[in-house]
């Protein structure tokens, strides 16, 4: 008989292997993995057979939630980070940045996107040009002179809810042999699949819709079989790897996406056109509004008749105190540093996502001193309407 040390570190470890399937994935909190034989371990190290070896070269939970969005996002495969940034880096690795490379990138990329090509990757040796995204001949232009290693756009920008016209940007970026990554974070791909358009990387900060219940961080890209196999090899060096307990979190929240984004892209629209005609808001972002410069392609690009969910709009005459004290206001939304959740979230651009820009140069690029953004949830909109009464009443007071 084991001593009592031996059995509290084995008792009910390694049981026989059931002949059952579970309904739902387990989490495998398991380092690493048996086999029968060590043969078949050698097999899997060589590549000539699949399998999880160790966590940080795949997972089974991980690997459940790979099938599943690569799946929703019809790729061949893909690959979970512990973060979107962690996503957008291995994909911009992966696509071929480094010394002496150029990537050509939306001037309008998620701050942390911005930042880790101008200042991360720049130190390596890439150098990124960064382009308006809406000026498809200004892209094709710099594509031409400087023929990068990859683009980078996302298909609706953050905060002020421009498009990317992907067909058009994958046909410049293949012109020149270079990658088109999409970042398909605000879209999700129940409105629009990028890789049905031309693109060869969708990156997602899974953290957002994917997930979308404001308790999980994580990224993933999804591209095709031979593609991952070169991220997967990245990732095993950078060790950039998403948790099963995040991934199991993940793969669960995906089962309502639809239904989630359905009802918050519905709730949105009202919402929008809502604050469109409210006498306290001199202008409202939504890509489901005729008064959007990119209304027509939206319609063209999005599917299910649905403009996404998330709104920027700026306060009449507001500066940055009108605005705080509108936030300050609210009841039910929520003023948080994130979108894509259940809850309806509001946040300030020119004191988070935009701070590190003068406020010139904000201006210039549309962000002004009473811009809001928010991200609509799946309460009643009536609610959220009635709190954003109170609040734009409140600050004006
Ligand atoms: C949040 C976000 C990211 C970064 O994702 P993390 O999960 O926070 O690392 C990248 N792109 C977009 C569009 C985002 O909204």
């Amino acid at each position: 008989m084991a001593s009592f040390h031996t059995i509290a570190v084995h008792a009910g470890e390694r049981l026989p292997r059931p002949d059952f399937t579970p309904v739902a994935t387990p989490i495998y909190h398991s380092v690493a993995y048996l086999y029968d034989e060590l043969a078949d371990l050698d097999a899997i190290f060589a590549g000539t057979r699949p399998g999880p070896v160790y966590t940080r070269y795949g997972n089974p939970t991980l690997t459940a939630l790979e099938t599943a969005v690569a799946a929703l996002e019809g790729g061949e495969a893909a690959l979970c980070y512990a973060s979107g940034m962690a996503a957008i880096h291995g994909a911009l690795l992966a696509a071929g940045a480094r010394a002496g490379t150029t990537v050509v990138a939306a001037r309008d990329v998620y701050g942390a996107t911005y930042a880790l090509l101008d200042r991360l990757l720049a130190t390596q040796g890439v150098q990124t040009r960064f382009v308006d995204g809406t000026d498809l001949a200004a892209v094709a232009a710099i594509v031409a002179e400087t023929r990068p290693v990859a683009l980078i756009c996302e298909t609706i920008s953050n905060p002020l809810l421009r498009l990317a016209d992907v067909p058009r940007w994958a046909e410049i970026a293949h012109a020149v042999g270079a990658a088109l990554i999409v970042d398909n974070t605000f879209a999700t791909p129940y409105l629009f699949r990028p890789l049905e358009h031309g693109a060869d990387y969708v990156v997602h900060s899974a953290t957002k819709y994917l997930a979308g219940h404001g308790d999980v961080l994580g990224g993933v890209v999804v591209t095709d079989a031979a593609r991952r196999t070169t991220l997967n090899e990245i990732n095993k060096l950078v060790g950039g790897n998403l948790g099963p307990q995040e991934a199991w979190l993940t793969l669960r929240g995906l089962k309502t996406l639809p239904l989630r984004v359905q009802r918050q892209c519905d709730n949105a629209a009202q919402i929008a056109t809502w604050l469109a005609d409210h006498p306290r808001v001199s202008h409202v972002n939504y890509p489901g509004l005729p008064t959007h410069p990119q209304h027509a392609l939206a319609g063209r690009l999005l599917a299910h008749a649905a403009f996404g969910a998330v709104i920027s709009f700026d306060l009449r005459d507001a500066r940055r105190e009108t605005v705080f004290r509108f936030m300050e206001a609210l009841r039910l939304v929520l003023p948080a540093t994130t979108l894509g959740d259940v809850y309806s979230l509001v946040l300030y651009p020119a004191g988070s996502s935009h701070r590190a820009l003068d406020a010139d140069m904000r201006r210039r690029i549309g962000i002004g001193d009473g811009l809001v953004r928010l991200s609509v949830g799946i309460e009643d909109p009536a609610d959220i309407v009635a709190d954003l009464d109170q609040a734009l009443q409140k600050a004006a007071g």
